[in-house]
């Protein structure tokens, strides 16, 4: 549905998909006389067609469009960039973070190779984590979603087409939440979703180290709790309305699988990954990365409320309560 307010136009672009996140959004804003696309999908011909339509219907030509900007380099956020700036030139627009995951730059991708084997190995995943890794390879080498064009890095509070940035890391060590002080609009990416929680994944930063991913995305929502809001666009699923109470129920949510973690060490488990086996049983080997993304999070947190303390032992991280 088509959201006009006092001179600016939203023009939600929403694609079905069958897995969990039900639909991938993107957005067309217009706003004091220029197009801004923020997010672009997958790259599908239905997220293709979806965003010609919206344009042809809403009688916006290619040439109207002035700017990209992407909440975060995951590829169901960044799909339809390369067919749109394909013969069209303008500027993309991404957290300064972003840049060399949209590059898909080769000694980063390849650090990441290796950052992702050690990690594993320090967590006791043996060869599952050897696995992971073989995929990461296999993914590097095909070196697809490289985003062709200019990027431009953006830091927390830049401020463009009325809409301000903030830096909302977590889910993913590049991701900005776009706020119009005006309207009270959040348009959130993948931040707040309103029918599943949003994962914190573990990556490396540019200078190769692990993101506390967790406890950044609790800030993040921390920090969502103080904007005032009347509509989220969310990069997935329906708009929210009640943030207030969705974020209070995400941190609710992440608070008891701290303490339980916690529990868990309390009663001798000491290796991330056998605390992913106990938690997630089948989960851990399908869900592999996501779980230990998981895990490793809510240790941070645990260690950042100095609950738990850890050892190496040999190449492994071991965990115990003070
Ligand atoms: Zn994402």
């Amino acid at each position: 549905m088509i959201i006009t307010e006092a001179g600016c136009t939203v023009y939600p672009i929403v694609v079905p998909t069958p897995r969990s996140l039900r639909t991938f959004n993107f957005y067309l804003l217009e706003e004091a006389g220029s197009l801004t696309l923020i997010d672009a999908g997958v790259n599908s011909e239905e997220c293709w067609t979806a965003f010609l339509t919206a344009m042809a219907v809403n009688r916006l030509a290619m040439k109207d469009l002035d700017r990209i900007i992407v909440t975060h380099s995951h590829q169901d956020h960044i799909g339809i960039i390369n067919r749109i700036t394909f013969d069209h030139d303008i500027p993309i627009y991404a957290h300064h973070e972003s840049l060399h995951r949209l590059k898909r730059d080769r000694d980063f991708l390849q650090f990441r190779i290796q950052f992702f084997g050690e990690l594993y190995e320090s967590l006791g995943c043996g060869d599952l984590g050897l696995q992971q890794v073989e995929k990461l390879k296999e993914a590097a080498s095909m070196n697809e979603h490289r985003i062709a064009g200019d990027i431009v890095p953006l830091y927390d509070g830049d401020t463009f087409a009325d809409m301000q940035v903030i830096e909302t890391l977590g889910h993913s060590p590049d991701h900005i939440a776009l706020y119009n002080r005006e309207r009270q609009w959040l348009f959130a990416g993948d931040l707040m979703i309103g029918h599943m929680s949003s994962s914190a994944l573990i990556e490396p930063d540019q200078f190769g180290r692990r993101t506390p991913s967790l406890i950044q995305h609790v800030a993040s929502l921390q920090k969502c709790l103080q904007l005032p809001m009347v509509k989220v666009f969310s990069g997935h699923g329906e708009p929210i309305y009640l943030y207030k109470e969705l974020i209070s129920k995400r941190l609710q949510h992440i608070y008891r699988r701290v303490n339980r973690i916690w529990q868990l060490v309390a009663s001798g488990i000491s290796m991330p990954s056998e605390l992913g086996m106990a938690l997630y049983k089948n989960l851990y080997i399908s869900d592999f990365p996501f779980v230990m993304a998981e895990i490793i999070g809510c240790l941070d947190y645990l260690e950042m409320q100095n609950k738990v303390g850890k050892k190496r032992i040999g190449q492994v991280w071991h965990y115990f309560v003070f």
